[in-house]
């Protein structure tokens, strides 16, 4: 059995700002919490993987390269911080929209379950025994997916996404936090108390 446990982090409006498409690496700005976030990962045992959405780069919005140059400086940023990251993995593909090979109905778009499971796969980690957070229902979705916890944020569309669409959501988040850290601080807090 997988002993490992991960907290998967969505990127854009829970680690960063959500600007719409990151289509130049000055409109990356991380959250004033995210390093303090992040290092609660480090230091609880679970691991720390980003999981992202980028299909601007389907729609031909940004290169690829992009996209690495953008998880580079969060890498680097997250590091002067005393923060690491245990993985990034993103989707780059649309159903429909542009050029293949990014033109793919791929199993990895959020809330498919690809990343999560190749992140899963890669670092062996037990999915049932993880949390996905993020600011938008497919980040929950995602989430119920694959079997984990969900959290919703509240930063980026997550206060939104609360007052406007989660009144008619079948399932509600498995726990709402202002901001990421507050969300790792309480993940941490009832994995010890044995409730999860
Ligand atoms: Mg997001
Ligand atoms: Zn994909």
């Amino acid at each position: 059995m997988a002993a490992r446990r991960a907290i998967f982090v969505d990127r854009d409006g829970t680690l960063s700002h959500e600007v719409g498409y990151v289509n130049h690496l000055s409109r990356f700005r991380l959250f004033p919490f995210a390093a303090s976030a992040v290092r609660a990962i480090n230091n609880s045992g679970f691991l720390a993987v980003v999981v992202t959405n980028q299909a601007g780069v389907a729609r031909g919005y940004y290169p690829e390269s992009l996209v690495h140059e953008v998880h580079d400086a969060l890498r680097s940023e997250l590091s002067g911080g005393g923060a690491r990251l245990d993985g990034v993995y993103v989707c780059m593909h649309h159903p429909s929209v542009g050029e293949p090979p990014y033109r793919l109905d791929c199993d990895c778009r959020k809330p498919k379950p690809g990343l999560v499971l190749r992140a899963a796969a890669d670092l062996d980690i037990d999915v049932k025994r993880s949390y996905v957070v993020g600011d938008r229902e497919g980040d929950l979705e995602l989430a119920w997916n694959v079997g984990a916890r969900g959290v919703l944020v509240k930063t980026g569309y997550g206060l939104g996404e609360l007052r406007n669409r989660a009144p008619q959501w079948p399932r509600q988040p498995d726990m709402v936090a202002e901001h990421l850290l507050e969300a790792v601080q309480r993940i941490v807090a009832e994995s010890k108390d044995g409730r999860a």
